[in-house]
């Protein structure tokens, strides 16, 4: 088994989180950027990548936005196995591009979004005999289920009322909704927390689909055909893993949500301003526990959980631009954040009073 110590997370009660979102309690925030790569994906590709070893497989490939690929490269250089990653060119955050070459994988840039990769390597590994790791791999199911149990381990099995995450692919809330269904099969909790799946208004097919079914219930999924959100990592307009993941909403008694990217933002800027931080698309998970709250779906008193799915780190240059008020539509969180200061201390007590919006304080004795 290749492992580089996977899981064993923080799980945080962020009390102005809490107060952020409109809870009474606690808000649990399980931070999955804690992981080797940075993202939860580790917990999956460590199991898949160790039997994809044992089977014998001679390279591995993925599609991915930037976490997949990152995670396969490093745990594939752990085997000593050539990988390939089909990433959407021009649409994967630089430091994910950085991440995923520095361990050794060879990228092809795929014209297109996401979606186009992922049909490419899916034909490619047919034709060449490429061993897939994208979340279609059941391994990595397996291996990602442990988000939950360690979850409720944490919480001394006492099931949460929601657990919220955001949701692209649809293979994370697949593997939340298998554990947590077989934990309260196993007699490990004594009754089911709901589930929510958070996506971006501009890639949120699943959203549509889980709507569409409350009219009609054959309604299938319909490709998004050109998603388009900041928040790279759930930028997919067909994800793969749906049939799996309606099965866990509705098992679950789920909701699944279309965020503007706005309200994606706006969390990440209270999340990272609480002193946890997390990059974009994780923010997915405490905005929608704050439109559930909105929309008296959660009630206020409720004990909820978020899953933050990936690294502050991960897409600096995103953060950077929402904090200089670059981004058309968005704010800046802070008005008063960064400045430029000649190297003297009168030049430095302007800029101080600047920054802190007040004369800066005495001398300390
Ligand atoms: C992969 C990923 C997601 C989406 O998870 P799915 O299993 O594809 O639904 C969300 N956030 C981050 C940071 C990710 O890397």
């Amino acid at each position: 088994m290749l492992a580089r110590g996977e899981g064993n997370t923080g799980l945080y009660a962020s009390r102005p989180l809490a107060e952020w979102v409109g809870l009474s309690g606690d808000l649990w925030i399980k931070h999955e950027g804690e992981n080797p790569t940075a993202s939860f994906k580790d917990r999956g590709l460590c199991v898949a990548v160790s039997l994809a070893r044992r089977a014998d497989c001679r390279v591995l490939a993925c599609a991915s936005t930037g976490n997949t690929s990152s995670s396969l490269a490093s745990y594939a250089a752990l085997a000593g196995l050539p990988c390939v990653v089909f990433v959407p060119a021009g649409k994967i955050s630089t430091g994910k591009l950085a991440q995923t070459l520095a361990y050794g994988a060879r990228v092809l840039e795929v014209e297109g979004s996401f979606d186009e990769a992922m049909r490419l390597v899916e034909e490619a590994a047919e034709a060449f005999g490429l061993g897939l790791l994208n979340s279609v791999n059941p391994w990595r199911i397996e291996g990602q289920k442990s988000i939950a149990l360690e979850l409720l381990d944490e919480l001394d099995w006492e099931a949460p009322d929601w657990i919220v995450l955001p949701s692209g692919n649809l293979g994370n809330i697949s593997a939340l909704g298998k554990a947590l269904r077989e934990a309260h099969a196993a007699g490990l909790i004594d009754r089911l927390p709901r589930i929510a799946g958070v996506q971006a208004a501009g890639a949120a097919p699943f959203a549509r689909l889980v709507a569409a079914r409350r009219e009609n219930a054959a309604a299938e999924l319909l490709p998004e055909l050109a998603p388009e959100t900041l928040a790279t990592a759930i930028r997919i307009g067909k994800p793969r893993s749906w049939r799996k993941a309606l099965r866990e909403v509705e098992a679950l008694d789920g909701e699944v949500l279309a965020l503007p990217d706005e309200e994606l933002l706006d969390a990440k800027a209270a999340i990272d301003a609480a002193g946890i931080g997390c990059e974009p698309a994780s923010a997915a998970a405490v905005a929608g526990v704050r439109r559930l709250v909105a929309e008296g779906k959660i009630e206020r008193g409720a004990r909820v959980a978020s899953i933050l799915t990936g690294h502050l780190l991960k897409d600096p240059d995103l953060t950077a631009r929402l904090h200089d008020g670059s981004l058309p539509g968005v704010p800046a969180p802070r008005p008063r954040a960064r400045r430029r200061v000649a190297s003297s201390l009168d030049a430095l007590r302007e800029a101080l009073a600047d920054l802190l919006g007040r004369a800066p304080p005495p001398p300390l004795r």
